[in-house]
């Protein structure tokens, strides 16, 4: 039972690996508090599960979905986009439903890639990038995201040749890991490089709608030029504490979406109806609920941030997103803090290079725990595993 080189080559899922470690601690009788992965801990909004419950009893929902999802889900996106970023989408062409974004992220190198073709991709980074173009046998060129550069990769610094082969570039603001926002400059920038080099944007914007103080992430789409050069990934599942619904969306050029569509109509054969017409709930029914957690990881990034400041850390406020992204202090690595911290206090944090290694130096907290266990996290780091250098 040999299996592919792909396979063979892939590394473990870094989160595969965490909760391996959390369970073979609590096991062992440790009271574990995982601040190690993005899945938000609130429920579903009820209107979204009731909608479900109804769709799930019609009939015409067990049946196979279309590939490419059902127009009024399609169509309640542009609507969406049309509303929140004032973004013109045609439902038919310029959206398709993806069974998660997670999916659509990785199918997309099966369009692009052949072998010998280079995918850029953000370092740190959300691994699936780099992930679907290795499983399409192409070659991944890490961008650096950078500290002093506000962790947005220097398009100037990447190499000619580089730039020539590439075929794809994954950019995602907000930010996983990192929390970092990008500005309209920035954005501009991508757009001139990618026609300059004839690349396709993939612009991931899992966490546009977890923000804080006012601000408003944009949409890729929203600057000009933006649709003839690549498309943005969107998901339901961290607006509306939905992971486990697997429920997102690719828009943007249109021939970039059938080719999406084209390669998922011949892998899987959509999402359950049923869970698109509880999207449409999501997005075309009140919106409290990305205020509501907003405000929920804002409080809770401010005791962590308070916390860890008061032990010598001087982090800022993030805008945006559900993590923080620390410098570890001096004399240790990423794993080797990450290890003495879970040792001494039974708190999970990730290791920043488990998302490339231009994450080495930092750790990522993920602020998915109610408050009372955050503060608990936050004592127990005070107590256990001080003093530090910086
Ligand atoms: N993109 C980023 C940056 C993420 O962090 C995640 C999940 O954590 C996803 C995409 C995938 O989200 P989903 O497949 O649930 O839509």
């Amino acid at each position: 039972m040999e299996e592919a080189k792909r396979i063979k080559q892939l590394p473990p899922y870094l989160f595969a690996r965490i909760e391996k470690t959390i369970e073979k601690a609590k096991a062992e009788g440790v009271d574990v508090i995982s601040l190690g992965i993005g899945d938000p801990d609130r429920p579903t909004p009820g209107h979204i599960i009731d909608k479900l419950c109804e769709q799930a009893h019609n009939p015409e929902n067990h049946r196979y979905p279309s590939s490419v999802g059902m127009l009024k889900y399609r169509d309640s996106v542009a609507q969406y986009y049309k509303e929140r970023f004032g973004v013109d989408l045609d439902p038919k062409s310029e959206v398709v439903t993806l069974i998660g974004s997670k999916e659509g992220i990785a199918h997309i190198s099966l369009c692009y890639l052949d072998p010998g073709d280079v995918a850029l991709i953000p370092d740190p980074g959300y691994p699936v990038y780099g992930i679907g173009a290795l499983l399409a046998g192409a070659e991944s060129y890490a961008m650096p995201l950078k500290a002093e550069n506000g962790f947005l990769p220097d398009l100037d610094a990447i190499p000619e040749e580089i730039a020539q082969k590439a075929k794809l570039m994954f950019i995602n603001y907000p930010n996983n890991p990192t929390g970092a926002i990008a500005n309209d400059d920035f954005y501009r920038k991508v757009i001139e490089f990618a026609r300059k080099y004839d690349v396709i944007v993939c612009h991931d914007a899992a966490y546009q709608e977890i923000a804080f103080d006012g601000y408003r992430p944009p949409s890729f789409l929203e600057y000009p030029g933006a649709k003839d050069v690549g498309i943005e990934f969107g998901s339901l599942s961290k607006s509306f504490n939905m992971t486990g619904w697997r429920i997102a969306w690719a828009v943007g050029n249109s021939r970039v979406v059938e080719a999406l569509g084209r390669i998922k109509s011949n892998i899987d054969s959509g999402a359950f109806q049923a869970v698109q017409y509880a999207g449409i709930a999501a997005l075309s029914g009140p919106q409290d609920c990305p205020a509501e957690m907003s405000e929920v990881y804002k409080e809770r990034a401010k005791i962590v941030i308070d916390g860890l400041n008061s032990m010598g850390w001087n982090l800022d406020m993030p805008k945006a997103t559900i993590y923080l992204w620390v410098p570890v202090p001096k004399g240790y690595t990423s794993i080797s803090f990450a290890e003495m911290v879970f040792a001494k206090s039974g708190v999970v944090i990730t290791p920043g290079n488990g998302y490339g290694e231009y994450g080495e130096g930092f750790f990522r907290i993920a602020l998915t725990v109610e408050k009372e266990r955050i503060e608990e996290a936050i004592g127990r780091f005070k107590k256990s595993i001080g003093p530090l250098e910086f």
